[in-house]
C-alpha cells in the first residue's frame, strides 16, 4: 500500500485491526487538489498515512451509540434528528470521525424508513433531520425520494439538511435535474432545503463546486459549510480566511469549524486548543464583520462546546453552544489550561 511516507506491504487483518479507512479518491478530487497549487497540504485529507497504525483515540467520540433512538436515527438535541442513510462516501478523508462506519459494511445504517418517520413523529421538538453517512448524495436520486416519502409529511419538520463533501469530490453529481426536482420537492413541501458542505481548504472550492453551488442557490437551496482544524492541512489562519471568505464571496456560510476529534487512526491530526485558539483569532482579524460566521467547536459527548479563549487566570473558558440539557446551553464554563490538550478530557476538572 502506498503511504505519504513510504510504500509497505500491509494484510487484510492488520488494515482492520488498525481501523485504517478504505482507500479511494475521484479522479476529479485527485485533479483538482493537484493542480490547485496546494496538493503538499491537501494530500492529507486523502492519502493514507503511516502514522494512522500509531494513533490512538476512540471510535465513537461523540457519543453517538448513546443516542442512537432508533437504527440509524441519532436524537442527542432536542430540535436535531441525525439521519444516518450510507456508510459510503465518494472519497474517504482520512481524518473522518465516523471511521467505524464509512466504507465498511456497518450495521449502523438507517433502513427502516417508516419506524425512523414513526419516532420523529411522536417528538415534535424535533424541527430538522439531517441526512449525512457517509455521503447522502452517494445514495440514487431515488433512493433520496423513497426517504423523503417518509420525512417531508412530517408537518413539524421545518427544514431537512444534507451533510456531504461531494460538492468538493464530484459536483458532476449535482447535475442530475431529477435532483433539482428534489429540492424542489422539498421547497413544496413547506421546508427548507438545506446543503451542508465540507470544504477544509481553499484549494477544495473548484470552479465547478463554485458553478453548482450557485446554480442550487438560485433554486433556493441554502448552503452552509462546516471544516474541521487539520494539522499540516489548513491549522494556518491565512489558509482558513480564504476558504470562509471564498465561502461567503459563493454563497456559502461558514458555521463549524471543528476541534479535531480523538479518533483512533486519525488523532495525529489534532491541533492543540492553544494553538486552535490563536488559529481562530487570526481568521478572525482577516475577515470583515459579515465572514465571521463561524464558530469553533469541540463535538463532545457531553454536547457542542464553543472554545473562547485562555483567560489570563490560565484556565481555558468555553460555552455549550449544544447539550442534551436545556439549561446548559450558553453556560460558559472553564478548566485550567494544559499546554498540549487537544480535548476537553486532556483539560483538568477543578
Ligand atoms: S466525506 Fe465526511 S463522512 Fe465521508 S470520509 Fe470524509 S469526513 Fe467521513
Amino acid at each position: 500500500m502506498r503511504f505519504i511516507e513510504e510504500t509497505r506491504v500491509v494484510s487484510d487483518g492488520e488494515l482492520q485491526d488498525n481501523n485504517i479507512t478504505r482507500y479511494h479518491v475521484t479522479r476529479f478530487y485527485r485533479e483538482q487538489t493537484t493542480n490547485s497549487g496546494y496538493y503538499d497540504q491537501l494530500k492529507y485529507i486523502v492519502e493514507p498515512s503511516i502514522e494512522e497504525f500509531e494513533s490512538r483515540g476512540s471510535l465513537d467520540t461523540s457519543g453517538e451509540h448513546q443516542n442512537t433512538v432508533v437504527p440509524g436515527l441519532q436524537h442527542k438535541y432536542a430540535r436535531t434528528g441525525l439521519l444516518l442513510v450510507t456508510d459510503r462516501c465518494a472519497s474517504y478523508c482520512r481524518y473522518c470521525f465516523r471511521k467505524r462506519i464509512v466504507g465498511k459494511d456497518s450495521g449502523e445504517i438507517a433502513s427502516d424508513f417508516a419506524q425512523v418517520a414513526l419516532y420523529i413523529g411522536c417528538h415534535p421538538e424535533m424541527t430538522n433531520v439531517l441526512l449525512s453517512g457517509g455521503d447522502p448524495f452517494m445514495l440514487s436520486t431515488a433512493k433520496l425520494n423513497k426517504i423523503l416519502d417518509h420525512l417531508l409529511p412530517i408537518a413539524h419538520l421545518e427544514s431537512i439538511r444534507f451533510g456531504t463533501k461531494m460538492i468538493a469530490f464530484e459536483p458532476k453529481r449535482f447535475e442530475d435535474s431529477a435532483l433539482t426536482a428534489l429540492f424542489r420537492r422539498i421547497h413544496e413541501a413547506g421546508k427548507a432545503a438545506i446543503v451542508i458542505t465540507h470544504f477544509d481548504h481553499i484549494g477544495e472550492i473548484s470552479v465547478d463546486a463554485e458553478r453548482t453551488i450557485r446554480s442550487l442557490r438560485a433554486e433556493g437551496v441554502q448552503f452552509l459549510n462546516q471544516s474541521v482544524l487539520l494539522a499540516k492541512v489548513n491549522d494556518d489562519p491565512e489558509i482558513l480566511a480564504a476558504t470562509f471568505a471564498k465561502c461567503h464571496e459563493i454563497g456559502v456560510r461558514p458555521y463549524y469549524l471543528f476541534q479535531g476529534r480523538p479518533v483512533k487512526g486519525a488523532s495525529h491530526f489534532q491541533v492543540p486548543l492553544r494553538r486552535g485558539i490563536e488559529i481562530t483569532h487570526g481568521i478572525s482579524q482577516r475577515l470583515s464583520g459579515i465572514e465571521k460566521t463561524f464558530k469553533y467547536i469541540m463535538s463532545h459527548h457531553t454536547g457542542k462546546i464553543e472554545i473562547l479563549d485562555v483567560g489570563d487566570d490560565g484556565r481555558m473558558y468555553m460555552r455549550y453552544h449544544q447539550n442534551k440539557v436545556l439549561e446548559r446551553i450558553g453556560k460558559i464554563f472553564s478548566r485550567p489550561h494544559v499546554e498540549t490538550a487537544c480535548w476537553l478530557d486532556d483539560l483538568p476538572k477543578g
